[in-house]
């Protein structure tokens, strides 16, 4: 590290690519944003050769070299703390047990790195997005399952003491199916939010309704496979199909309420809202829904100010998105933590 350097990366490690951008000390960002495999199967040796080459292009496209990068932010597709990798996902095994944030740290030559999961960095890339936002920022995003996060205001992320906060797909939720039994969750527990709210959850639901005898003759009941079912599902939404409507407004509800609770504990001014949805031609209806449950839950003063009613406590967006935002929010960080 050269005494001039001045310039923040952010790694955002995916399972096939890793997505590369540089800021400055302002936070703007430098050059060309880059993207390079990822590597993650072949063990964190392979992964680290590509973030060399991902940093001596970041640099290169500036006139530099790799030193001027000051400090490194990076996320990794699983969970961790302090460095380490605790859960495998979809990484070789030599990435589990590993300080892998230590260990490129020296072989980057004392550059100081932080590490994270990749829900906390998408939150932190929806804060670093905005500008101008100043106060907390709730993340949660259906997606297979429903990822989440938290930033502080200030900017940095909730991680809990052990890196393990913000399962928010895990807290449960008090709805019921129509026979009184919770649904079964991926992570083998009953009534989860990610078991009504996420890709899986839909399948489920679409299989369910589909199978009822008044729903016999609906178009998607054509042998089609049920994951197929599912994603054409939101295109029935868009055109108003009575049961495309009714599966995603219940599904839009019941996040209203995980995320009701989840403001009541966090409060956090701002819920973004990730995942396809944000890409959909009804997603503002699908915000309605989300308010409907999320209002059906929470108490008033979670909605405006008990001293000043035009004022919002609670407010609601849609992700900003796009491929960049995790890469953006760890580098954000790098350059909170050590410019
Ligand atoms: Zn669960």
């Amino acid at each position: 590290m050269a005494d001039n350097a001045k310039y923040f990366a952010g790694l955002d490690i995916g399972g096939t690519t890793v997505k590369t951008v540089l800021v400055d000390e302002m936070g703007d960002v430098a050059g060309e944003m880059v993207e390079v495999r990822s590597h993650v199967k072949d063990g964190y040796e392979a992964t680290f050769g590509q973030l060399e080459s991902a940093l001596d292009q970041l640099t290169g496209n500036i006139g530099l070299t790799r030193d001027a990068v000051k400090g490194i932010g990076m996320d990794v597709p699983a969970p961790s703390c302090d460095g380490v990798i605790w859960g495998r996902a979809n990484l070789a095994e030599n990435w589990v047990g590993t300080n892998v944030r230590d260990l490129l740290s020296e072989r980057l030559g004392g550059v100081p790195v932080y590490m994270t999961n990749d829900g906390n960095a998408a939150a932190l890339g929806e804060y670093a997005v905005r500008k101008k936002h100043h106060g907390g920022l709730l993340l949660v995003a259906p997606g297979t399952g429903l990822g989440g996060g938290l930033v502080l205001p200030g900017g940095r992320a909730y991680e809990g003491t052990n890196g393990l906060a913000l399962e928010v797909g895990h807290i449960s939720v008090p709805h019921r199916e129509e026979d009184g039994e919770l649904p079964e969750c991926s992570c083998g527990l009953k009534g989860c939010l990610e078991a009504w709210v996420s890709l899986v959850a839909l399948r489920r639901r679409v299989g369910i309704e589909l199978a009822k005898p008044e729903n016999a003759s609906h178009p998607l009941n054509d042998g089609s496979p049920i994951e197929e079912k599912a994603f054409r599902l939101r295109d029935f939404a868009e055109q108003g199909d009575d049961l495309a409507v009714k599966i995603f407004r219940q599904q839009g509800q019941i996040l209203g309420y995980g995320i009701a609770d989840l403001v009541r504990v966090f409060d956090p001014g701002l819920v973004v809202i990730g995942g396809g949805l944000a890409e959909t031609d009804f997603r503002d209806q699908y915000l309605d829904w989300v308010m409907e449950g999320f209002k059906e839950r929470a108490w008033p003063m979670y909605l405006s100010s008990p001293i000043n009613p035009d004022r919002a406590t609670t407010r609601f967006e849609w992700a900003r998105g796009g491929d960049w935002p995790a890469a953006l929010g760890v580098a954000y960080s790098a350059r909170e933590m050590f410019r």
